[in-house]
């Protein structure tokens, strides 16, 4: 349950990153990017947060604050709830999320106020229309994409939409986030079309989280941009298949790739 704040004091919270610096391991070697970045974003508060969970007064099952600025400078939103243990395609499951995150998004309104410089006189603007969800179904698709895809960073000739994000698992069972970055710099992994059609049903494309990908590669794949390409991707195939027979495994690899590209995707053949 996503929460985002209106007159957040960015200078107040890197004065006390730059003076505290050993508690944020996060932002060491690269204290500079803090004066020159246009949006700041930050990621720390370990103590405080475990402690304020040891006196009770944060339920959140986490270790730390994360909070990215947007194009509004002072504007921040803060994705620091965390909600496990739930299914999002059980009804009264998905109801207790929505009631668990609106209490987590005060408990944390109250920590902020209180340890983190900058959000003293901060508004909150609002809380997420709903919560929001990682995961739930997914295709059991007619290729599954692996961690060894992503890490090996394979190469597919169906490639239908790039990505760079990391491999981003928030532990489903409570504290701890394990990220796995591509070894190299600079570099990006491809996901084939093949990922978001299953052969048992001829007419039905899958799209953004609910793809053919496993639990470690759906914590990359998930991501918005990616997302969105990959609802690119799923929406110019529709449009092709239904030219043709309603088969979308039968869609000419080439002529998507060239209308995705011809569209502005980012696609590297
Ligand atoms: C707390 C949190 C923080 C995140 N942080 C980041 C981040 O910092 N950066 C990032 O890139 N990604 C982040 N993600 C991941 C990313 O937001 C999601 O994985 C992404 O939004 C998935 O997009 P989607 O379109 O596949 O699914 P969704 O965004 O879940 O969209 C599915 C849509 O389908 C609708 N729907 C469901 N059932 C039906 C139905 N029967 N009929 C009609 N409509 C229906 C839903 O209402 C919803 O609008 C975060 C996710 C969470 C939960």
């Amino acid at each position: 349950m996503n929460m985002k704040y209106l007159n957040v004091d960015t200078e107040a919270i890197k004065e006390h990153i730059r003076t505290h610096i050993a508690d944020f391991s996060r932002h060491q070697g690269n204290e500079e990017l803090m004066d020159t970045v246009s949006r700041f974003s930050f990621c720390g508060f370990q103590d405080e947060f475990r402690e304020a969970r040891e006196r009770g007064e944060l339920e959140i099952r986490r270790e730390d604050v994360l909070c990215f600025e947007t194009d509004r400078p002072g504007e921040y939103i803060v994705n620091t709830t965390r909600i496990i243990d739930h299914d999002a395609v059980n009804a009264a499951s998905l109801s207790d999320a929505e009631v668990t995150g609106r209490r987590q998004c005060r408990q944390l309104d109250r920590f902020l106020r209180r340890h983190v410089p900058g959000f003293q006189n901060a508004v909150l603007e609002f809380t997420g229309p709903r919560v929001g969800v990682r995961g739930s179904r997914q295709l059991s698709g007619k290729y599954t994409l692996t961690a060894e895809d992503i890490l090996e960073r394979r190469s597919f000739d169906s490639v239908i939409a790039h990505s760079a994000y990391p491999i981003d698992i928030h532990n489903p069972k409570g504290v701890g986030t394990d990220s796995r970055f591509l070894s190299e710099k600079g570099t990006y992994y491809s996901i084939p079309y093949e990922t978001l059609y299953c052969e048992e049903i001829k007419n039905l494309l899958a799209a953004g989280r609910c793809i053919s990908a496993s639990f470690e590669a759906q914590a990359a794949i998930r991501t918005t941009p990616t997302a969105g390409a990959l609802g690119h991707a799923a929406g110019v195939a529709a449009a092709l298949a239904a030219k043709g027979d309603g088969d979308v495994s039968k869609v000419s690899r080439n002529e998507l790739q060239k209308r995705l590209k011809e569209q502005g995707a980012y696609l590297v053949l």
